[in-house]
Formats: C-alpha cells, sequence, structure tokens
C-alpha cells in the first residue's frame, strides 16, 4: 500500500513533530486535536522549527512554504476520515487512546493502517479496540522528531507483514532509521533506558553522588549527549514514573521498581522541564548543556 495522506491525532510535543517530518517529506498530512490552543501552538511551534532549519541552511524557503501548505490543524476528526495512515500521539492513558482510537475506527476507510506512538502501553491491548487489529502497529518516534533518527516499529499480535513493512518503508521516507520490535513493556528503548534513569535517582536518593556528577559520569563516561537526571527532566519525570509502573507491573521483578525519590518528586509537582522544575531548577539555573 503507497501511503500519501497521513493524519496526526493529537497536537503536542510528539504529534506536532511527527507532523512535521510527514509535511516536510510531502505528505498531505492533518493534525487533529481536541484543545484549539495546543493546535495553536503545534502550528506556531512548527513555523519556527522550520525557520530554524532554513536559517541553518538545511531547508529552503520555499520548502518551509510547501511543507507549511502540507499542514491542516484542525479540531474537527471527521478530517482525519481520508487518512492511508493514522498516527496517534495523545496523552498517554489507556482508556483516552482507546476511546480515541474507536471513534477513528469509525469514521476511517477499511484498508486504513493505525499506529500508535504510545511509550508503554501495550500496541496488542490497543489494537484489541479497532475492527482490523491486523492492520493496527507501533510506530514509536523519539523526542524532539525532527532531529531524532529512531524509529521503534512495534508489531503486535495480529499485525500484517505487509502493513509492517509498508509502515517500515514509510519511516525510511521520512529519513529515519526503523527499528523492529516485538510488543513488551518498554519495547526496546524504555525496557533499557527507564531503569537506567531509574537507577540514577536511586543513586542521587542514596547519596552516592551529586546531580552534576551523577550526569558527568555517564557524559564524559558513556559518551552520553547528555546525563540520565537531564534526560529525566526533558522527558517528564511524571512519565519516566509511568513507565517504571508499567515495567514493573508488567515484568513483575524488583529491579524495575521506581526509585521512591522519583514519586516523591512527581507528588510534589517537580515534573522536570515542562513544569519549570525538576532535578533542575530551569527558572534560577542555567539549562544543562547538551551535546547534539
Ligand atoms: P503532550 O502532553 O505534549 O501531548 C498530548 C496531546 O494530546 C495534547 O495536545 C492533548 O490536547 C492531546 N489530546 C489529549 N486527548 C486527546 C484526544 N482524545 N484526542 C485528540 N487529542 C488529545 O504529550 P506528548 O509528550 O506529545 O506524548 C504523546 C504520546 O507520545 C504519548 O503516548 C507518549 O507516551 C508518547 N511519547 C512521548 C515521548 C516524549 O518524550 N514526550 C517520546 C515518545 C513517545
Amino acid at each position: 500500500m503507497q501511503v500519501q495522506n497521513v493524519a496526526i491525532i493529537g497536537a503536542g510535543q510528539m504529534g506536532s513533530g511527527i507532523a512535521q517530518v510527514f509535511a516536510q517529506s510531502g505528505y498531505q498530512t492533518v493534525v487533529y486535536d481536541v484543545v484549539q490552543p495546543q493546535l495553536d501552538r503545534a502550528r506556531a511551534g512548527t513555523t519556527r522549527s522550520l525557520d530554524k532549519f532554513v536559517e541553518k541552511g538545511k531547508l529552503t524557503a520555499a520548502e518551509r512554504e510547501a511543507t507549511l501548505g502540507r499542514l491542516l490543524f484542525t479540531a474537527d476528526l471527521t478530517q482525519v476520515a481520508s487518512a492511508d495512515l493514522v498516527i496517534e500521539a495523545i496523552v498517554e492513558k489507556l482508556e483516552s487512546k482507546q476511546q480515541t482510537w474507536r471513534q477513528i475506527d469509525e469514521i476511517c476507510k477499511p484498508e486504513a493502517i493505525f499506529a500508535t506512538n504510545t511509550s508503554s502501553v501495550p500496541i496488542t491491548q490497543l489494537a484489541g479496540v479497532v475492527s482490523h487489529p491486523e492492520r493496527f502497529i507501533g510506530m514509536h518516534f523519539m523526542n524532539p522528531v525532527p532531529l531524532m533518527q529512531l524509529v521503534e516499529v512495534i508489531r503486535g499480535l495480529l499485525t500484517r507483514d505487509d502493513v509492517h513493512q509498508t509502515v517500515m518503508d514509510t519511516a525510511r521516507a521520512l529519513g529515519k532509521t526503523p527499528v523492529t520490535v516485538n510488543d513488551a513493556p518498554g519495547f526496546i528503548s524504555n525496557r533499557i533506558l527507564m531503569p537506567m534513569i531509574n537507577e540514577a535517582v536511586v543513586c542521587l536518593q542514596e547519596g552516592i553522588a551529586n546531580r552534576d556528577d551523577i550526569d558527568t559520569v555517564m557524559k564524559l563516561g558513556m559518551n552520553h549527549p547528555m546525563g540520565p537526571l537531564t534526560l529525566a527532566d526533558f522527558i517528564g519525570l511524571d512519565t519516566c514514573l509511568y513507565i517504571m509502573e508499567i515495567l514493573h507491573r508488567d515484568l513483575g521483578e524488583d529491579k524495575y521498581r521506581p526509585s521512591p525519590l522519583l514519586r516523591k518528586m512527581v507528588q510534589a509537582g517537580l515534573l522536570g522541564k515542562k513544569s519549570g522544575r525538576g532535578f533542575y531548577d530551569y527558572a534560577a539555573e542555567k539549562a544543562p548543556a547538551v551535546a547534539r
């Protein structure tokens, strides 16, 4: 199947980034959200991001205009109906995702491919609410989407081979590198990343080293572009905690137990960069350096 029209559900940080890379690669792209200000923010953010590409000489002014011309931001779900590929990137809540997929399933054409950008909800479980689970798949983009190379492609139990192939080809057409993973808690990325972040928080909690030194060890010693505590702040501490809880629950091993400090920080509303403060205080101190 040839993908031409794409719909992105959710205009948050991931949805707007995914929409941008599709539009930049020549796809007609509809971005749907239930919150109009989110759509306005996504349009403004995309325009700023494209401007930066033009400033750096990576995009011409004409390509910027053409990209914006291929994007439609809308709060009208019926605009999604003609999409060949629908990618859902709404809030990481099972019930919200299930309800949204039921609505999409009702209005989209029967041959459309459905993909979710979830970080942790089982693909097979979400596929269970649509009429064609064999056309359902995980397409896990990394943040920030326009800059990050990887797409984790997750096959549900019933995902058909040709659907998987189309999604792999589409990811390559975006200039990304797709990697296939079978459906399991945290897939590969978060199965490995989140326990590392959690362990960094445990080291901080136990006073083994201070925040900056923990990040420096992983940056300079392991050549990571940023330390685990900085990365946790960028991802959002609530998201990190949520994923650790899923790993702990679904894999059933103590080694996945979320750090009590991580839990306390979320309870205190210290969610990282998005709330202004996490392990770092983004108002009071210079943001940590990130190598790209
Ligand atoms: P976000 O909070 O920035 O955006 C979520 C968006 O979904 C908001 O704009 C919200 O208005 C919208 N929304 C909520 N309910 C909706 C509905 N019923 N219909 C349409 N829109 C709805 O979140 P995000 O960080 O962009 O994450 C989105 C998804 O991507 C989640 O599943 C998350 O796990 C996954 N993800 C996040 C990251 C990351 O680093 N943030 C990385 C990979 C995957």
